[in-house]
């Protein structure tokens, strides 16, 4: 099954928020979402990284914009999602399924572009979303403007799926295509309900841990940041416990990528990729 990420966006942060015993300096963090290409379901997005909906669309609300003028991300224009599915000779119509890991602006801002896709995301951290006011959520990180108006009647559950069990240090989960091709894992900490993709059946199995950490140092060289960024940390608590089973996994001979790591990983787009394999 052909994987590639690509990197929607660059966006700067000190070395020290980010890596215990950091530096001052500044690192180019990436924005990265996935594509696959799964034998059935055709060609499937792992959520949509930074699109203009977020940081440039003239309908956006004020604390969308100051958001935007916060963080300041630099859209990566060829590597927007709707670009590269053109390399790949794809619409975003031909698109039927987005995995949304979590729901952060700059993991699902691209949503409304897909109108004929089924979006496979925790309906526990939804029916969070629908239970808090706006301002609640943007507290939780969550902007709800950038959710399409027919969001939860596409929603795809998870929990509805089969269970696979665990396998090594890596918990069990959900069997996303029945045929134990990506499987959804749990990875609390960061965001309400996200999770991250276990492809084991490759060579070497990868898992795609999203957002459990910013950079692949605070794994494998144990450098897990405290606070402030566990101020904002959905459970502060949770990180350490999955950043431990990912350094689990990694000993085991696992590759874990994840969605800002600004080092190059094989499975990120090379410039003249065209085609599906
Ligand atoms: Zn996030």
């Amino acid at each position: 099954m052909k994987i590639v990420f690509a990197n929607s966006a660059w966006v700067t942060a000190a070395e020290w928020l980010i890596l215990r015993g950091g530096s001052w300096r500044s690192v180019r963090l990436r924005v990265r979402y996935g594509l696959f290409f799964h034998p059935l379901a055709g060609p499937v997005l792992v959520d949509t990284g930074y699109t203009p909906e977020a940081l440039t669309g003239e309908g956006r609300s004020r604390m969308l914009r100051l958001y935007g003028a916060l963080l300041r991300p630099e859209l990566n224009a060829a590597e927007q999602v709707l670009p590269v599915l053109k390399r790949f000779g794809l619409s975003p119509d031909d698109v039927r399924t987005v995995i949304v890991t979590h729901f952060h602006a700059d993991h699902m801002s691209g949503l409304s572009l897909f109108r004929n896709a089924r979006f496979v995301a925790s309906e526990a951290a939804w029916a969070r979303v629908k239970a808090r006011t706006p301002r609640q959520n943007i507290r939780h990180g969550v902007f709800t403007e950038l959710f399409p108006a027919d969001f939860e009647a596409r929603l795809d559950r998870p929990s509805a799926k089969r269970r696979i069990e665990a396998r090594g240090s890596v918990p069990g989960g959900a069997d996303l295509f029945g045929d134990g091709s990506a499987i959804a894992v749990d990875l609390p900490g960061h965001a309400d309900g996200q999770f991250g993709l276990f492809f084991a059946g490759l060579e070497r199995p990868l898992l795609y841990a999203v957002d459990v950490q910013w950079l692949l140092a605070a794994l494998t060289r144990d450098r897990t940041p405290g606070f402030p960024a566990t101020l904002i940390a959905e459970d502060a608590a949770a990180i350490e416990p999955t950043s431990a089973m990912l350094r689990g996994f990694l000993a085991a001979g696992g590759e874990v990528m994840l969605c800002h790591d600004p080092k190059p990983t094989a499975y990120d787009l090379k410039t003249s990729e065209r085609e599906a394999g």
